[in-house]
């Protein structure tokens, strides 16, 4: 039996992505997550050649911290290392995007910002401008030569699209639909402010914002609590938030891909297999 999942958006912009899906399970959600999280590729920059560095920090950890700014990812240009038809260890044009830097403190102490990489390609360019990549001391000097490749969540962080991805069960709140003692001890608990106060009622003002934890039926002091916290089984809201690398719907449609790619790998293995 196969159901259609059904996605209403509640919230998208640029870097974030907040939708119900209907119709799903635990299983699914949980797929496309760490799908997200570790199986969609991002562009980092991977390998850093040291041209000149007479600043204070060692080479390794600058490299590391470029490679820890967040990159421009256009998926459709670009191949995955491994899968370039060129199987070069320094790359090519398609899998690999070459960026410099060249930074000197000529005045006096002053702050580098990844806004001075300068990218072979416009497209490929640090997220924000604003990332502090180093201080230099009067007459320090940083030139170097980076390389930014595809790479995924599972080899290394600095390739996790999201800054956060996650889902929760959609709340099913039933609140006492007579008046109550008017203690107002539910409404004044709940952290994310979800009851109001309305003619000695209670009532749901943000059903979304429930987080399941129970404590207004805890601070309720009729025992059993007239109000009650439940869940749907087969909803979720899920939140996708990018780093900027790519935007939140893309990361999702390519989290879905790849887990239809899994499934299909997963199908010809078990037919591969001798009876
Ligand atoms: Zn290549």
């Amino acid at each position: 039996m196969s159901q259609q999942v059904k996605i209403e958006i509640l919230e998208k912009n640029n870097n974030n992505l907040r939708i119900i899906v209907r119709d799903a399970d635990v299983q699914l959600m949980n797929a496309l997550r760490r799908n997200a999280l570790a199986e969609v590729p991002c562009m980092a920059i991977d390998e850093v050649v040291m041209i000149e560095n007479s600043s204070i920090l060692q080479d390794e950890i600058i490299a590391h911290r470029l490679g820890l700014t967040p990159l421009k990812t256009d998926l459709d240009s670009y191949n995955l290392p491994e899968e370039c038809q060129c199987q070069s260890e320094f790359g090519c044009p398609q899998c690999r995007v070459t960026l410099t830097l060249d930074a000197e403190a000529k005045e006096g102490t002053r702050t580098v910002y990844s806004g001075e990489i300068v990218s072979e390609n416009p497209e490929i360019i640090p997220v924000s401008d604003k990332v502090p990549i180093i201080k230099l001391a009067k007459n320090q000097k940083l030139k170097l030569e980076a390389y930014a490749r595809l790479g995924k969540g599972k080899i290394h962080a600095k390739w996790q699209p999201v800054s956060m991805c996650a889902y929760k069960y959609f709340p099913k709140i039933t609140v006492p639909d007579k008046k109550c003692e008017e203690c107002q001890k539910c409404v004044d608990i709940c952290p994310k402010n979800v009851f109001t106060m309305k003619e000695e009622k209670v009532e749901i003002k943000n059903l979304m914002a429930c987080i399941l934890c129970m404590d207004c039926v805890e601070a309720c002091p009729t025992k059993p609590s007239p109000i009650k916290i439940e869940w749907e089984k087969n909803a979720f809201i899920m939140n996708i938030e990018s780093t900027g690398v790519l935007p939140p719907e893309r990361i999702l449609q390519e989290a879905t891909r790849t887990l239809g790619k899994q499934l299909n790998e997963l199908e010809e293995l078990l037919k591969a297999e001798p009876q």
